[in-house]
């Protein structure tokens, strides 16, 4: 039985799309049917888009148009770096965490909705399947901020399957559409920013993910730069200057550039008026050269689609349906080759735009036992994870550490693994098990989500001594790793849950910085920003707070000399860091190599390693922070007192008097 059953009497199951360029929310009616709740201008969709105007937060369609006028004080496409911690969007000369800005939609949405339902707390919010752990818990935060709290969250193909499993009676009753067996259903969903694709199987009321892939740096906003450099390039060649060269001429045109891409979806051809240094120029553009221009970045979508048949263990023959959701689906090409591709008409009945958000209500409507007695309150939704799970080991042959997969990608959820490891040294008093996610053999390449440390090992094991690692990850995402050393019976066990992945400010503080109310450091985020913020009485905002402030010593003693005892973990922060550098430097030359890049085969290349090189940044940098906070943490623990750290140790100090 739900515990929250009594709470949402009250409140009907709302759920939330959070996309990259668009964002919807939806309920379910006293039918139990998924409805789209429209925003203030009594539209549908709600860009994701924020503006800071003069104290003024403004979100959705006003906020975009003032693009152009303003784009220094305009942010959009965040959702892109949710998860980075370094990726935050320079607003107005304040650094804004995509969290934070995430946060802003999500609280429009939840007034929004609030207008037609009363007050909402409890909702459902969608991320992309191909989503890692660290991007889940920056969506669960952003909620958080928002003042919602987070049923749980849905990859968005499974949403949009059981919008369409709902919409074909699926769960109608056991007679309806789908007696024949299974159903596969492959879900190709091109958004704005991401690229998603997965395949499920549907019986009766049960969704199971067979696999999912998908490209978090490719969607139509790709397509738009295309036409905004075709647009420029143009614009040179008859009159020696470039429209980018000016910020509010490049954002005009990048209007001018999407509007003149939707149309294109509707007609062979188009015309767009470019202005910029007092001349106007208007440019005639067809789909055929449209097309031309994106070749690759189809392609793109083409390969991963093909390649998630493939890992599903399938062939094309035996997928029944190609189901198109995003709205960059509506570009012509992209139903013609997953026809050709398929051999299959591509399945449009689903409303690209809000299928997401209506499976994220009825999701919403199964967890909060909303949907009655009808066939949806017995829906089972059966995941798989889209990325592998580790822990990190130490080769006997190399001697160097490596990730050893425990859960690898795709396996269906809840998933478990048990593995043997042995001890490195004779007389080894303690066993630290890094978990991280990633594909690569090298740890650096990974992500950092946690680690279980069993202490005070009896003395005298042998080297070799028998560790076992037991890994699991549950449907929801929660993953729990435990340690045991069965000749000595000691074990620990740590559960790496999602939310409060790092400290951030309530959303209020944010609003004052932002509006100027509030003297920002110039610097924006800064840990010690928030000693205020810490609610003394909520261990999850002390321990947050601590991570910070450790991380903030690690950093400071990460190239001086420390005791011997430290040398490792020293060792291992001047090794993140050292990796970030040479990540940032390669990220660098990928964004020279892009601007210099002649189009065609070339062009695809450099584009997907420029998007390889920013996910490795991101990646590196979450292992460089996780880095400082470990070292800052045993220093903490090894007592070393530096000058410059007193009144940091001296918080931390009366932090840890609070939750003890
Ligand atoms: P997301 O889920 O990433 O927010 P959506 O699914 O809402 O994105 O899709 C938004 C993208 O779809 C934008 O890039 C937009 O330009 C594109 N799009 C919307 N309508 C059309 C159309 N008629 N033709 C081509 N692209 C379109
Ligand atoms: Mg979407």
């Amino acid at each position: 039985m739900n515990h929250n059953a009594d709470v949402n009497k009250h409140q009907p199951a709302v759920g939330i799309d959070l996309g990259t360029t668009y964002s919807v929310v939806a309920y379910l009616d006293s039918t139990g049917r998924p409805a789209t709740i429209l925003n203030g201008a009594g539209e549908l969709l709600t860009p994701s888009a924020v503006l800071f105007d003069e104290g003024d937060i403004v979100v959705g369609k006003e906020a975009a148009k003032a693009s152009v006028v303003a784009p220094d004080a305009y942010a959009d496409c965040f959702k892109r770096d949710m998860g980075g911690i370094r990726f935050r969007r320079n607003v107005r000369g304040i650094e804004v965490p995509p969290e934070v800005l995430s946060a802003f939609i999500l609280e429009r949405l939840k007034q929004d909705a609030e207008r037609r339902l009363g007050p909402v707390r409890q909702v459902v919010i969608t991320v992309p399947a191909f989503f890692d752990e660290t991007r889940r818990r920056a969506t669960q935060d952003a909620g958080r901020l928002a003042g919602l709290e987070v049923l749980d969250i849905i990859n968005e193909p499974t949403a949009a399957a059981l919008a369409y499993g709902f919409q074909h009676g699926f769960f109608a009753d056991s007679s309806a559409g789908h007696n024949a067996g299974p159903m596969r259903v492959l879900v190709h969903d091109l958004g704005g920013g991401t690229f998603d694709v997965t395949i499920l199987e549907i019986n009766g009321t049960q969704f199971r993910a067979l696999a999912t892939d998908g490209d978090v740096q490719l969607g139509g906003k790709d397509f738009d730069e295309r036409l905004v450099d075709y647009l420029a390039e143009k614009f040179r060649e008859a009159h020696g200057v470039d429209p980018r060269s000016d910020p509010q001429d490049a954002a005009q045109l990048w209007l001018d550039a999407q509007q003149l891409k939707h149309t294109l979806s509707e007609r062979s051809k188009a015309n767009v008026v470019c202005f910029h240094a007092g001349i106007r120029l208007r440019l005639d553009v067809t789909r055929e050269q449209f097309e031309d221009l994106t070749r690759d970045l189809l392609e793109r979508t083409e390969t991963t689609t093909s390649l998630v048949v493939k890992e599903a263990g399938l062939d094309w023959s035996k997928i029944d349906r190609v189901l198109l959701v995003g709205g960059s689906s509506r570009m012509p090409m992209v139903a013609e080759m997953l026809a050709r591709v398929t051999g299959k008409q591509p399945d449009r009945s689903a409303s690209p735009d809000e299928a997401v958000a209506h499976g994220a209500a009825l999701y919403a409507g199964m967890l909060m036992q909303q949907a009655g007695d009808s066939a949806v309150s017995k829906c089972q939704l059966i995941n798989v994870n889209s990325h592998s799970l580790g822990v990190v080991g130490l080769d006997g042959k190399t001697k160097t550490r490596v990730n050893v997969v425990l859960i690898p990608k795709n396996s269906p959820l809840p998933s478990r693994a048990v593995r043997t490891f042995q001890t490195a040294r004779p007389d080894q008093r303690s066993v630290k098990v890094s978990v991280v996610e990633g594909e690569s053999h090298r740890p650096e390449e990974c992500i950092p989500l946690g680690e279980c440390v069993v202490r005070d090992l009896e003395p005298g094991l042998p080297k070799g001594t028998a560790i076992q690692v037991e890994y699991s990850y549950a449907s929801n995402g929660r993953i729990s790793v435990s340690a045991r050393i069965p000749q000595s019976r000691q074990s620990a066990h740590v559960e790496l849950q999602r939310g409060g992945s790092h400290t951030l400010e309530n959303l209020e503080t944010w609003r004052a910085r932002l509006s100027g109310r509030e003297p920002s450091s110039g610097r924006g985020f800064s840990p010690s920003d928030s000693v205020a913020l810490v609610d003394p009485k909520d261990r999850g905002s002390v321990m947050r707070r601590l991570d910070a402030l450790y991380t903030k010593i690690g950093k400071a003693v990460a190239n001086v000399a420390l005791p011997k005892s430290l040398s490792r973990s020293q060792q291992a922060a001047q090794e993140a860091a050292a990796s970030l550098n040479s990540a940032r430097t390669i990220l660098k030359e990928a964004e020279i190599r892009k601007q210099s890049a002649a189009g065609g085969a070339e062009s695809v290349h450099v584009s997907s390693q420029l998007a390889q090189a920013k996910t490795h940044v991101e990646q590196a940098n979450t292992q460089a922070e996780f880095a400082f906070l470990v070292l800052g943490r045993d220093c903490g623990s090894a007592g070393v007192k530096l000058a410059g750290l007193e009144p940091i140790l001296k918080e931390i100090a009366e932090l840890k008097k609070g939750i003890e």
